[in-house]
């Protein structure tokens, strides 16, 4: 009997799957606030996101689909793309080189990189208006403005009435600090959130009816509602009206050395966590 707590892949690595649709995985892992996503065409099956690298993703997602499985990353960080290497190739925004630290930093994960099967990798950039054929299904690839990081993609599949969003929008918080541990990494505030709301504005006109966001934390699927909200928690960051609240109300962010320099700023149903120093330049003023 040890007292070591529960081994990293019960954390990292405890893969559980169920259907969207007929055609579409949802893979929770990280205690169930974490997904990855599994489409199926008719050819072939498409892995968005491979988790920390732990548990061994692979053996589990060959035994949701018998199609070939070509994997792309939403974006460059280490619970998206660490597990990369256990796939030959993987298609990926050109801006992962930018966020690369983040993921490839000695330490950076709970997963040493080397271990995994293909550590080198090969890396096919995607660029916007792309589309991945699975045969039967197209998704259209998006490149997102920096905002939440700096290799942001987004997946429109337009038969599923589906969008994709990574980390860039999602029920709870957008993380608008930057995560990229690039210490060359462009970093302006103002450009950041004119970004996540272009972005928004993108997705809102692209999205028709019923369509739905699927983000990779903190519940899935959700409305289409959560963009407007970010649009107007944009607006209401640039009128210096938007509610900041220093409270972060997150478990593990407030583990993070910087959380005391974080704070949570919230519009309708959305919210951004974000320096509270780099939001006052914004605002102006301190509040
Ligand atoms: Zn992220």
């Amino acid at each position: 009997m040890d007292n070591l707590g529960p081994a990293p892949e019960m954390i990292f690595g405890n893969y559980m799957a169920w259907k969207l649709d007929e055609k579409t995985w949802v893979i929770s892992f990280m205690e169930g606030t974490e997904y990855l996503y599994l489409l199926e065409g008719e050819e072939k099956a498409l892995l968005l996101d491979t988790g920390y690298g732990i548990g061994h993703l692979r053996a589990f997602v060959e035994k949701l689909t018998d199609r070939a499985v070509c994997v792309a990353n939403t974006h460059f960080h280490p619970d998206h793309s660490a597990g990369n290497g256990e796939w030959e190739e993987v298609l990926l925004s050109e801006g992962w080189t930018v966020d690369a630290p983040s993921v490839c930093n000695p330490g950076a994960g709970p997963c040493d990189l080397s271990s995994l099967p293909y550590p080198d990798y090969r890396k096919t950039l995607l660029h916007d208006g792309d589309v991945i054929d699975l045969g039967g299904r197209r998704v259209r690839v998006l490149e997102a403005l920096p905002a939440h990081c700096n290799s942001s993609l987004f997946f429109v599949d337009e038969g599923h009435r589906m969008i994709f969003s990574g980390d860039e929008f999602e029920s709870h918080q957008t993380l608008m600090f930057d995560n990229s541990c690039n210490p060359d990494a462009p970093y302006h505030v103002e450009k950041r959130i004119a970004n996540l709301r272009a972005n928004a504005v993108r997705l809102r006109e692209i999205a028709g009816e019923n369509w739905y966001l699927l983000p990779n934390h903190n519940g899935t699927p959700i409305s289409l509602a959560y963009l407007d909200d970010y649009i107007r928690l944009a607006d209401e960051i640039f009128a210096g009206t938007a509610l900041i609240e220093d409270r972060l109300n997150h478990r593990f962010i407030e583990m993070d050395p910087k959380a005391p320099e974080l704070c949570r700023v919230r519009c309708g149903s959305c919210s951004i966590f974000i320096k509270k120093k780099e939001l006052m330049k914004i605002y102006g003023s301190q509040k």
